[in-house]
């Protein structure tokens, strides 16, 4: 047997690989190799899942942001942004045709916007739970101070989304002006973990000056975490940032880490990002064949979809809910797996 299906074997029994195994593994990787991952990646899955695919409904509610991330269609910076937030009203209507296409799981996310204080994200987290009482919240607003995260946990909210974006210093600081640390993105994480939300963290693949050791650091990162979420999606650069001539992450390398992060922690809930299906027609199909086991389409109103670029081409910004609803339903039949009407909670096994 060759050196990497080894580690691949290794990886599939839960064993930890060393970063030199994971660096040899990422370099040598065959498109045999890797089409024996992604179906080693799969098989977990549907072991665990069956052929169930978890969705949440995506609010994207403010555009505003007070950071300045270069690779981000949404930064302080672009000033051609058209920006825009939702009011409670609005949220609430988008939640309110959710829970009826059979959403029970609202994400809410933004930038980084000063305007809504801690009272606000309060009071539309307590609205929300007390129409919807059987459903998931889900955070993705930023960094925030333990006190913030823990008066939202204690108000209702369920899960954080919060990407370390790289593992490493120096990576850290050629992707984010310099008042941004990755110590305090990764204190976030340890607090929000620690208050007991259910944590996604995660990285893009192929963002400017990544390296094969780098997005070893992230794997490594991410097992001493051990979110119970993981969002990965490629790179995608936006006309209007300092990235806009960098090149895309492939498909194929977010296909082979989805499965080689399914692998390390076999019941994470894994999307098949709108990134994923951005680059690749079929991408978030191919990105559950690989193991992936949630979707997260948009239900933000139509009106303001395009303005949430985070970067070029989005998919999937001219649709109505329902329409994407209806699309994923079908897409995901079509591979033989079913959206199901659940909230998808993070099972420990
Ligand atoms: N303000 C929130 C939400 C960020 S948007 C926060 O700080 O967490 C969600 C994710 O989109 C980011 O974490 C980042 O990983 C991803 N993203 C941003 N720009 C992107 C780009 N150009 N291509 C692909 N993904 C991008």
């Amino acid at each position: 047997m060759t050196v990497t299906r080894e580690l691949i074997n290794k990886l599939k029994v839960q064993e930890v690989l060393t970063k030199d195994e994971f660096i040899y593994l990422l370099e040598r990787m065959t498109k045999e190799d890797s089409e024996v991952l992604h179906e080693e990646a799969k098989k977990t899955a549907q072991r665990i899942f069956n052929n169930k695919i978890y969705t949440r409904g995506l609010i994207e509610f403010t555009n505003y942001c007070k950071n300045d991330c270069y690779y981000c269609g949404i930064r302080k910076s672009n000033l051609c942004v058209e920006r825009y937030r939702l009011t409670e009203e609005e949220i609430l209507d988008c939640c309110r045709v959710g829970y009826h296409l059979g959403f029970r799981t609202f994400v809410l996310q933004g930038g980084e916007d000063g305007r809504y204080s801690d009272e606000d994200i309060l009071r539309i987290i307590k609205s929300i739970k007390l129409l919807y009482p059987d459903c998931a919240i889900t955070l993705s607003i930023g960094e925030k101070s333990h006190e913030s995260y823990l008066c939202f946990y204690e108000a209702g909210a369920d899960r954080y989304l919060l990407r370390h974006e790289t593992a490493n210093v120096s990576h850290y600081g050629k992707l984010h002006p310099e008042n941004l640390s990755l110590a305090n993105r990764k204190q976030c994480l340890w607090d929000l973990k620690k208050i007991g939300y259910q944590v996604g963290a995660g990285f893009m693949v192929g963002s400017p000056y990544q390296t094969k050791e780098n997005i070893v650091e992230d794997l490594l990162f991410l097992k001493d975490l051990s979110p119970q979420m993981v969002g990965i999606g490629p790179f995608i650069p936006h006309h209007d940032t300092p990235f806009a001539t960098y090149q895309a992450g492939t498909l194929e390398q977010t296909l082979d880490l989805i499965s080689i992060l399914r692998l390390m922690i076999p019941n994470a809930l894994l999307p098949a990002t709108t990134a994923l299906g951005t680059i690749d027609k079929t991408g978030r199909e191919k990105g559950i064949l690989a193991g992936a086991n949630v979707v997260m389409p948009n239900l933000s109103p139509t009106g303001v979809r395009k303005k949430y670029a985070l970067y070029d081409n989005k998919i999937c910004t001219g649709d109505e809910a329902a329409e994407c609803r209806a699309c994923l339903d079908r897409r995901i039949a079509n591979i033989g797996y079913q959206l199901v009407v659940d909230r998808g909670d993070f099972k420990p096994i």
